[in-house]
């Protein structure tokens, strides 16, 4: 255990030097050893054999996706969340889940969510996406006399309406067997990725009253964008549809007086997405899934045995997550929630937008480099000028990965090949933004190879 705890403080310490990305050879995989190598050997071997090989995507300059990192009160207490291994589903014999409800309730103060709101944690914003397009499923299936937990859904031809959603909608509705073809692109505002809202009406209307799901998009993955919470809500007085707003990384905009005006309207949500393991900065994996409609809830995830507690009187997370067993993920976030609290969330999410300016502004004063959309938030949208294919931005993308300073990400954007620089560590400053714009003038992309 000492030797661990050696080997995790070395890592911590070492992490801003460490390259945020690596490239990955051919992997000589061990064979299952007959006899046990012992703990101590086993370690010998991870840190020399394969921790080499792992990035730094929690270090500070890492900016590809929305991945964020962990906060030091979350790594420690991730620890615990282990050693206690509880299952934290029941109520009955462990405090565990109602700390998952303390935590869920500081979320709720720390979004600015109605406090009749239900959550949990589930693994990541994918889950909670899938939980409320399942609940939206069963909700319309009950507008038209349908019982799909009951009967299942072959009956309902299902819609779900949406300006950019996210790739794990579409993979949620597949896994769901609602099917990928079922989500009808709405089109978005010019030069944004914010539904327009007006579109939206009229396929609505077009329905003549059969009611689907909208999910709305409240943070785009390559602009941070935001649907017009607060109109789309306002169109449910007139048209049946079930609101789920993907917030995954974007709810965290309620913490800043600069950004909470992009959050306006979620109160009208049926369901919402929010990740802990992004911009929250804690260990993956954790994210939250919040809805309004916990009957509704009850009813899909239900898990009736003869030895558990009644669905009907029992808050056990069994009857209303997709997991039975399930990790006490909630631990790290109310632990850095506690450790930090609101002003030191808020603090890390006003300095990551600040660094995205930082860079943004210096994008579009420069030369070489063309910024594709306002910051917003925390995500620059960026393209090299000389670079138009995508096999030359890749290969550029990819020196700059070697170079091991900094790491992006590729995009499209409005269908041309972009850079996506994502602000979400806890660790990240303006000295991290400083070393970026030293990379993007040294290493200018029309010195790239043509091939990988
Ligand atoms: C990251 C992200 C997701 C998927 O989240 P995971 O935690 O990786 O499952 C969904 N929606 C949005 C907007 C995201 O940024």
């Amino acid at each position: 255990m000492a030797r661990v705890h050696q080997a995790a403080a070395h890592h911590l310490t070492r992490q801003e030097l460490q390259a945020p990305g690596k490239r990955v050879g051919p992997w000589q995989a061990a064979d299952l050893p007959a006899q046990g190598r012992g703990a101590h050997e086993t370690l010998r071997y991870f840190l020399e054999q394969v921790a080499p090989h792992l990035n730094g995507s929690a270090g500070p300059r890492y900016f590809g996706f929305v991945t964020g990192g962990a906060t030091p009160a979350s790594v420690v207490r991730d620890w615990l969340v282990s050693t206690f291994d509880q299952n934290a589903c029941g109520h009955n014999d462990s405090a565990a889940p109602l700390i998952e409800q303390q935590t869920i309730d500081f979320f709720k103060q720390l979004f600015g969510l109605p406090s009749d709101f239900f959550g949990s944690f589930v693994t990541g914003a994918t889950q909670s996406n899938a939980v409320g397009l399942a609940l939206g499923r069963e909700w319309v299936g009950e507008q038209q006399g349908m019982d799909i937990s009951n009967e299942g859904s072959q009956r309902l031809a299902l819609r779900v309406a949406s300006g950019t959603a996210h790739s794990s909608v579409y993979k949620a509705m597949s896994f769901l067997g609602m099917g990928r073809h079922h989500l009808i692109s709405i089109d978005t505002l010019p030069h944004r990725e914010a539904v327009d809202v007006a579109r939206l009406e009229t396929y609505l209307q077009s329905l003549n009253g059969t009611p689907v799901i909208v999910v709305a998009n409240a943070g785009t993955v390559n602009t941070a964008d935001f649907d017009d919470l607060e109109a789309i809500g306002q169109l449910k007085q007139t048209y049946p549809f079930w609101m789920h707003v993907d917030a995954a990384f974007g709810g965290f905009a309620a913490l800043s007086p600069d950004f909470r005006h992009w959050m306006k309207g979620i109160e009208h949500a049926d369901s919402i997405t929010i990740d802990a393991h992004k911009w929250l900065n804690v260990p993956y994996d954790a994210a939250m899934q919040f809805t309004r409609h916990r009957g509704l809830q009850l009813k899909v995830f239900q898990n009736s045995a003869a030895y558990l507690s009644d669905p009907e009187q029992s808050p056990d997370y069994f009857h209303y997550t997709p997991e039975n067993s399930r990790r006490w993920r909630a631990l790290p976030s109310w632990f850095t929630l506690m450790a930090y609290g609101q002003e030191g969330h808020r603090e890390i999410v006003e300095r990551n937008c600040a660094c995205a300016r930082q860079l943004g502004d210096w994008i579009a004063a420069s030369a070489d480099y063309q910024l594709l959309a306002p910051v917003r938030m925390n995500i620059v949208c960026f393209a090299p000028r000389h670079v138009s294919d995508r096999a030359a931005l890749h290969a550029w993308l990819a020196r700059i990965r070697d170079d091991g300073r900094v790491f992006f990400t590729p995009t499209i954007y409005k269908g041309f090949p972009a850079v996506r620089a994502a602000f979400s560590n806890w660790q990240t400053s303006a000295h991290d933004v400083q070393i970026t714009i030293d990379v993007l003038n040294q290493l200018l992309p029309h010195n790239a190879s043509p091939t990988v």
